[in-house]
């Protein structure tokens, strides 16, 4: 089938998903309050592969011979890669990097699981086939992705095998045909808009040997018995002006419930393996492939939120003082940390040898992941700070319709208009202060996991062998006259 336009994506979407909010199942979410501005943001992703400004830029001609986005490509060279981030950019630069569930990021994540068919069917090929046919699946009919990898929210001290069962999503039974499937994952962003649910276990909750929770699997979200439960809608459905991010950019999350669905066999690459789901990290590298996307879009969101500090404080002139510039360079510097990081990333690359495919240097995508949660709040605390009682006044359209000329004096900046102004801020308190933006802020802290458990992780699994060895040869009882003791290996190559 090959890409897909707009009105194809919103076509698709006219289906029998079961999306809950406010105490009703939405009836088409291409024409509900709250959820059609997403929508028709998405058809206008999907309408940019088409745009001839940008087609070259963000396609690929796929192995089968059609045309595929950038981002489903399996990377064979670092070239590869370089095309892939210049494309994540091209539409994270349209939207600010406002948007963290572009579908480009999940057609990423489909194609690591994909990639590593030999990790899903290291004990039962059909397992791993499944994986790579799912991959190509999603790919040729240019699907969209959410995802559910998180049990919910329960209790979180005990190991789910003492805690009532089928909370999570597992195994009620199997059949030759397939199994089904009962219990809830979160957390499904975007999920009212997409086509199919990536759905396995994170790797980092312990299941048990034959465990009901240790499955994979790839479903529609229009699925019978599979029920999506919305929060609140952000989009208050206003003008633009009023609400310029929040009124084109609510990815909406929710929760999958799978009450006894049906989920046949080719829809599963993961089922009852302990050792497969334990080893799923480092064996998907997602880090790697989802990675390179954030730091694509962080490069962007942080060069936006630069833009709305530096004319927010040349708007009232507050530029001129060195605190405010001191701020300011600190978001360049957030800014630079993530540019330097995204292209160590690319060009620091290694070559796989389980599958001969190029992933980006996983420290650079580590160190980008575990920083941005702490340079986000801290962005968004400079932009609080520059805007003060600003940001209460800045009246909406429709009071600037009913007083125009009235409002000038007491709304313009000192060189900027009323209404550029009250823009300008209203649109840095929807980052900073609107219900839209305290989720961006919990996403940036939460979406790649808990910062402050996956730097203990990060600990525990780092070789700390060579920075011991330092310690050790620098602590050897001084000598008098005594050189410096050698480390036991070839110096390193010049870089
Ligand atoms: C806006 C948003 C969008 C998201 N979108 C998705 C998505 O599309 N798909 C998806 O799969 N997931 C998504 N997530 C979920 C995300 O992966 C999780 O939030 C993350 O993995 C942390 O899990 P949790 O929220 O259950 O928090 P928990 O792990 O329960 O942590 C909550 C708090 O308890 C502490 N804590 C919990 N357990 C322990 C422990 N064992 N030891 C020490 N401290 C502990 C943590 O440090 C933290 O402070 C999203 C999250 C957010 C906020």
């Amino acid at each position: 089938m090959g890409l897909r336009t707009g009105a194809q994506y919103l076509e698709a979407l006219r289906d029998e998903r079961e999306v809950w909010i406010s105490g009703k199942r939405i009836a088409d979410v291409t024409e509900e309050p709250g959820f059609r501005n997403m929508a028709r943001t998405l058809a206008q992703w999907y309408d940019f592969q088409h745009d001839p400004a940008v087609h070259d830029l963000v396609t690929y001609e796929t192995p089968d011979g059609d045309r595929a986005h950038i981002s489903y490509i399996e990377p064979r060279s670092k070239e590869d890669l370089r095309r892939r981030g210049a494309a994540f950019a091209a539409w994270a630069d349209v939207t600010g990097g406002m948007m963290g569930r572009a579908p480009d990021y999940m057609n990423a994540a489909i194609m690591a699981v994909g990639a590593a068919k030999a990790h899903w069917g290291q004990h039962k090929p059909e397992y791993g086939e499944r994986a790579y046919d799912l991959y190509l699946k999603c790919r040729r009919e240019d699907l969209l992705l959410t995802h559910t990898f998180i049990n919910p929210m329960v209790d979180r001290f005990k190991p789910l095998s003492e805690q009532e069962p089928y909370i999570n999503a597992g195994v009620v039974e199997e059949s030759s045909e397939g199994i089904t499937v009962r219990g809830g994952r979160i957390v499904g962003t975007m999920a009212p808009f997409c086509d199919v649910n990536l759905s396995f276990l994170s790797p980092n909750i312990t299941v048990d040997e034959e465990d009901i929770y240790a499955l994979g699997m790839v479903t529609p979200v229009a699925h019978p018995g599979l029920k999506w439960i919305c929060r609140d809608t952000y989009d208050l459905e206003r003008s633009h002006r009023d609400y310029p991010l929040s009124g084109r950019m609510e990815e909406m999350d929710t929760v999958a419930v799978y009450e006894d669905s049906f989920v046949p066999w080719e829809m599963v690459f993961e089922y009852k393996d302990v050792e497969i789901h334990n080893r799923t990290a480092p064996a998907v590298r997602f880090f790697q492939s989802l990675g390179h996307h954030v730091l694509v879009k962080n490069v962007s969101k942080t060069r936006f939120l630069l833009g709305v500090a530096h004319l927010m404080a040349e708007s009232s002139q507050i530029s001129k003082f060195i605190n405010v510039q001191e701020r300011l360079g600190d978001i360049v510097t957030c800014l630079n940390t993530m540019e330097a990081l995204a292209i160590a990333a690319v060009e620091g690359a290694e070559k796989s040898a389980d599958n001969g495919l190029y992933y980006v240097n996983e420290a650079a995508v580590q160190a980008g992941l575990r920083l941005y949660p702490e340079f986000y709040v801290r962005i968004v605390g400079h932009i609080k700070q520059l805007g003060g009682a600003g940001f209460m006044a800045a009246p909406d359209q429709a009071t600037f319709e009913a007083l125009g000329q009235g409002l000038e004096r007491y709304f313009r900046g000192a060189e900027t208009d009323a209404e550029n102004r009250v823009a300008l801020f209203r649109l840095a308190w929807d980052v900073v202060g609107s219900s839209w933006g305290g989720r961006q802020e919990l996403y940036e802290r939460f979406f790649f996991g808990d910062t402050q458990r996956m730097k203990a992780l990060l600990y525990q699994g780092y070789n700390l062998e060579e920075a011991v060895s330092m310690v050790q040869r620098l602590l050897e009882p001084p000598q008098p006259g005594r050189p410096f003791a050698l480390p036991d290996r070839e110096p390193p190559a010049a870089k």
